[in-house]
């Protein structure tokens, strides 16, 4: 083999600088320097592995991106929000996490940052919302997870692997040397169902074939089995679920649990699971981890399944004034009105922050009086509704402005979702 020492690179890896001081190896007798970082498959390495460089070049790849996103609409004009959420989730975050397992979940806090920083610029062009809107509810109405929460999947899902390689594997050794007991197994997910469970083959043959499955699963036969199951009226109401679960020593428990007056039966399953954890979790219920250390939960909904997948971003939608009155834990939807002006207005009120207030504007200066040029006030007399003794907030626009056009159009609005959900008995 001829080694081209033209495309050789060198770096030296050593918490100590001195070992990397003026590195120079012979390669086909051509003198080849190390250098403080080399580029591999597109992620720029450095000898500390702190990927600072990497960051760096991340930011000036993710920015031309994230202005032509930006081109793609305004606040008035626009493409519709489905093709956007594709550009920012493909375009610029599959851009931006190019090889993420490999970096990601070493990167620090203020390198996580820069990552995000990036990620909410991409999320303000996708909903319209201002630079003060709060992040989380930014990201929420955005549909995208933050590198904190990529950073804590990529990580879990390496786990994961590593517990799944041979004992002897040195990543495996590495990953339970290092890792906090609870976790120690990791967690699989699986939507696999054997071929032989068509519907046509008969309830007897589905049985079998679904009972080999099961019991073929590693660690089956010492297992904490769970077995969940949420249901809601007519799929979008009045849910609720339950599981039972079947301890190893023979005990067994059942949890119930409400899913709320408005949910899906994806909601209601996602309830009875959480439920069945927050049960495992109790010291009198959970059985000993060293001697059962595997729990199979068996989910009887692949939306459902899914959802769990897909990581924390798709589950969770963090603390803010929205959430305070729908205690919904999914993510607020797409947007999917026509009108990207109406789009924009509805992710901001959402959010908290809308542009149209008059307490934003003149929050920020651009409505100012004769007795004030612009304060944070909410009891400002500048920032008011015009017939409320209150401020214009979100809150107040959705939940206690009593003017009639505001409630009719609130009313309208509600009643033309209706005859479009409401199916004919
Ligand atoms: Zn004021
Ligand atoms: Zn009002």
């Amino acid at each position: 083999m001829t080694i081209a020492s033209q495309k050789t690179q060198i770096m030296v890896l050593s918490q100590w600088s001195r070992d990397a001081k003026d590195t120079t190896i012979l390669m086909s007798g051509t003198p080849v320097r190390a250098t403080p970082t080399v580029k591999l498959l597109g992620v720029t390495l450095d000898r500390l592995l702190h990927f600072g460089d990497h960051f760096a070049n991340l930011k000036r790849k993710a920015r031309p991106r994230i202005n032509q996103l930006r081109k793609l609409t305004g606040h008035s004009w626009g493409l519709r929000e489905h093709h956007l959420r594709a550009v920012a989730n493909g375009y610029i975050r599959g851009a931006i996490e190019y090889a993420a397992a490999a970096w990601l979940p070493a990167a620090s806090r203020s390198h996580l940052e820069l990552v995000d920083r990036e990620l909410r610029a991409a999320a303000r062009a996708v909903t319209g919302c201002p630079l003060s809107t709060p992040a989380h509810a930014l990201m929420a109405e955005a549909g995208l997870p933050t590198a904190e929460m990529r950073s804590a999947t990529l990580a879990a899902r390496m786990l994961a692997r590593a517990s799944a390689l041979p004992a002897e594997d040195p990543l495996r050794e590495l990953a339970e040397a290092t890792v906090p007991c609870r976790l120690r197994n990791g967690i699989s997910i699986s939507c696999a169902v054997p071929p032989e469970c068509v519907r046509s083959a008969g309830e007897h043959a589905r049985r079998a074939a679904a009972e080999a499955l099961l019991s073929d699963l590693p660690g089956a036969e010492r297992a904490t089995w769970v077995w969940s199951d949420g249901s809601a009226n007519g799929g979008t109401a009045r849910g609720g679920g339950g599981a039972l679960i079947a301890l190893p020593t023979g005990t067994e428990h059942t949890v119930r649990a409400p899913a709320g007056s408005l949910c899906s039966s994806t909601r209601a399953e996602l309830v009875a699971l959480r439920a069945a954890l927050e049960e495992l979790a109790k010291p009198d219920t959970s059985p000993d981890p060293d001697r059962y250390p595997t729990t199979i939960i068996c989910l009887d909904s692949r939306a459902a399944l899914q959802t769990v997948d897909a990581g924390p971003a798709a589950q969770s939608w963090p603390d803010g004034w929205y959430r305070s009155i729908f205690t919904d834990q999914t993510l607020p939807a797409p947007v999917r009105l026509d009108s990207r002006e109406a789009a924009v207005d509805v992710h901001q009120l959402r959010a908290g922050h809308w542009s149209m207030s008059a307490q934003y504007l003149h929050r920020i200066g651009r409505r100012p009086t004769a007795a004030c040029p612009g304060c944070a006030d909410a009891g400002c007399p500048a920032a008011r509704c015009l017939v409320c003794e209150e401020a214009d907030t979100p809150q107040h626009v959705l939940l206690r402005c009593p003017r009639d056009d505001v409630v009719a159009a609130l009313a309208a609005g509600f009643r033309s979702f209706q005859s479009r959900t409401t199916t004919p008995r």
